[in-house]
């Protein structure tokens, strides 16, 4: 049996001695964050980034402010991040839920139990794990891991996981070795997605430059 939490370590090691401290995630506010988490599906952050400026420059970055306003209005404001009719109802969906559920306090819910919640963030039309995850570990500061599309072809690059795993297979990977460390899962998830983005692309994987050749070679 391979020491998983001693390999899962070790590449943690690695990627913050070679990438520092990511400093994620960027947000003001819980909500901020939140939003940032629904509006990043399939799009760059830059593209976020531009969204969520247009929402605060419009004083609209508050649950109250999105639940009262137009669904069509919001898809104009935030059309920089993409998919913004879908991105619109999705957003829309998130603060109608939290209305119902906590009366519109994001940050009142985020002290729920944690499965509980994930649970009912997952029931949210449009909120995936992915996105629950980052809710939970970011704007929430809960101990769960995120898993993206980097972290499983990493994870199957070097023989830890199946191409065909699911997402929780992958989250159960990582949160079945590590202890529930909060700071942790925010610094790994962040350097596995820089770890993607910078060497381990989908085609062309920059192998011989890689912080993380020869990990899991023994
Ligand atoms: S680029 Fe190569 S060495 Fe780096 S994580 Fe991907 S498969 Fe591993």
């Amino acid at each position: 049996m391979f020491d998983r939490k001693r390999i899962l370590l070790d590449l943690y090691s690695r990627l913050y001695e070679a990438f520092g401290p990511r400093h994620w995630w960027p947000g003001d506010s819980p909500f901020e964050i939140a939003v940032g988490a629904i509006l990043t599906q399939n799009t760059a952050w830059r593209n976020v980034r531009k969204a969520i400026d247009n929402l605060k420059t419009a004083s609209l970055l508050s649950p109250d402010a999105l639940y009262h306003l137009p669904i069509q209005d919001l898809a104009a404001v935030i059309r920089p991040a993409g998919y913004y009719n879908i991105k619109a109802q999705r957003l829309k969906h998130f603060v109608e839920f939290l209305f119902l559920e906590n009366g519109g306090d994001l940050e009142g819910l985020l002290t729920e139990a944690l499965d509980t919640l994930r649970n009912k963030l997952l029931s949210i039309k449009g909120v995936g794990p992915e996105t629950a995850d980052s809710i939970l570990l970011y704007a929430g500061t809960r101990p769960t891991f995120v898993v993206d599309a980097y972290t499983r072809r990493i994870l199957f690059r070097h023989r830890l996981m199946p191409q065909e795993a699911s997402y929780d297979e992958v989250r159960f990977f990582f949160m079945d070795c590590l202890k529930p460390d909060v700071a942790m899962f925010n610094e790994y998830h962040a350097l596995l997605v820089h770890l993607g983005h910078t060497f381990c692309s989908k085609r062309n994987p920059k192998c011989t430059e890689c912080p993380a050749r020869g990990w899991n070679d023994e």
